[in-house]
């Protein structure tokens, strides 16, 4: 059993073995990987130890005060968050080891083909088609909203792969290579101004058999570990106190007496509160995460993430008056990540606007809460026994 002492031990031996100040940066992420310091809880030889998750926050105090570079986990967060537990839990051997050691250091950056123009929160309906030729799967269709897929070289990809049976039957889950001939992203621009995601056209793209992920017609379950992680990943990251949306409004408060009103000084507070109990109820479900797959409760803190953000940047506009209502960055910019604390108000405001449409609408999302947390009667659905090519779409 890997305990803490073991881990600082071998942490030691990394940065005696790379040391950081003369240690190329990518060198160093690969050493630690090799090292099972990337995801302690991981199994060996993909960059963990099968260490208790919860022991990773020791490796990374570590690393931190050796002033080590970490993989920036912002940039890469599609791949960590959601296409890294999908391929572990699905993926075959040979999978597992050609994509988990690159998406780790960020080398190879992933993106999500899953939505496309007639299939969002119902997902199920989706329309790209992969047709079988010898070991090669053909896919047409169109996806969108893809982030990043501009800067992505991988995409976690479903498909349908049988017409002929009801709508979560017959999907299927690819690796596609966003390099391959048939690939073509173009942007599309968001109420901030700029294009973080895009539009993807997937005409006559060949993907082999063997990067199928999981079974054919079993893409649907496959997801699930995606989407799940999704919710966790968007609405559960680790956070310091005021390290969300909060950090930057309570800056301003205390830096700028002259703003302040009792009405926006008890907003503020209650909104405070709510934004500390969101990341400690985070932290415990990181806790119930050591246990596990994340389960439907990431749909709440997904929930109470997006509905924070829009709160709290909506005070922090009032909160600076008329110069709360400026934005004059309307460049079209090609971000490779969301920041929300290092940009300004009017951004985190416009932006913000996504957070309760992005991994799963929050009408959705409470859909999933009244269903498999509080067992509350399910909706009606009408389609589940019709082949997915008799639906009205
Ligand atoms: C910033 C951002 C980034 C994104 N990145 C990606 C990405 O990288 N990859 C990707 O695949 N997708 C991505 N998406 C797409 C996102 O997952 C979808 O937009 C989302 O699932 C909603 O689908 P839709 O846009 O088709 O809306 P629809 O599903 O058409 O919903 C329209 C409205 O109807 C409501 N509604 C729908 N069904 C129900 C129901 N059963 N009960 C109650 N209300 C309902 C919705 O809540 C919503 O208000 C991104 C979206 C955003 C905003």
């Amino acid at each position: 059993m890997t305990d803490a002492a073991e881990l600082r031990r071998r942490t030691a031996e990394l940065l005696a073995a790379h040391p950081p100040a003369t240690t190329d940066r990518l060198d160093f992420l690969r050493a630690r990987f090799d090292a099972g310091l990337a995801w302690v809880h991981y199994p060996e030889g993909l960059g963990g130890l099968g260490a208790p998750r919860s022991l990773q926050a020791v490796v990374d105090a570590e690393l931190e005060a050796a002033g080590a570079p970490d993989n920036d986990p912002r940039r890469i967060g599609i791949g960590l968050g959601m296409a890294a537990p999908t391929i572990l839990h699905y993926g075959t051997e040979e999978q597992k080891r050609r994509y988990l050691r690159p998406l780790w250091t960020g080398e190879e950056v992933w993106c999500q083909l899953f939505s496309e123009p007639g299939a969002g929160s119902d997902l199920a309906v989706l329309g790209t088609r992969a047709v079988r030729e010898g070991d090669d799967w053909v896919v047409n269709g169109q996806k969108v909203w893809t982030s990043s897929a501009h800067v992505a070289r991988w995409a976690i990809l479903i498909a349908r792969t049988d017409p002929d049976v009801p709508k979560h039957a017959g999907i299927t889950y690819f690796l596609c290579d966003m390099a391959d001939p048939g690939v073509e992203v173009r942007p599309l621009r968001q109420i901030t101004g700029e294009a973080e995601f895009n539009e993807v056209f997937l005409t006559d793209v060949r993907i082999p058999d063997s990067r199928r992920l999981g079974e054919i017609g079993d893409g649907w379950r496959v997801a699930q570990t995606t989407l799940n992680n999704e919710r966790v990943a968007i609405g559960g990251m680790r956070l310091p106190r005021e390290g969300g949306m909060i950090g930057p409004i309570s800056k301003t408060w205390r830096e700028r007496p002259e703003l302040r009103t009792h009405d926006l000084h008890q907003r503020l507070l209650k909104l405070w509160v709510e934004a500390e109990v969101a990341r400690l109820t985070g932290e415990r479900l990181r806790q119930q995460l050591v246990a596990g797959q994340p389960g439907p409760e990431g749909a709440g803190m997904k929930l109470a993430f997006a509905r924070l953000n829009q709160e709290i940047s909506g005070l922090e506009v009032e909160l600076r008056g008329e110069e709360g209502l400026l934005y004059d960055d309307w460049t079209m910019r090609r971000p490779e990540l969301v920041d929300f604390t290092g940009r300004d108000a009017g951004y985190r405001y416009l932006r913000s606007k996504g957070n309760s449409i992005e991994g799963g609408t929050s009408e959705v999302l409470l859909n999933i809460v009244a269903e498999r947390v509080l067992g509350l009667p399910a909706e009606p659905r009408t389609d589940k026994d019709v082949a997915w090519k008799d639906l009205a779409r």
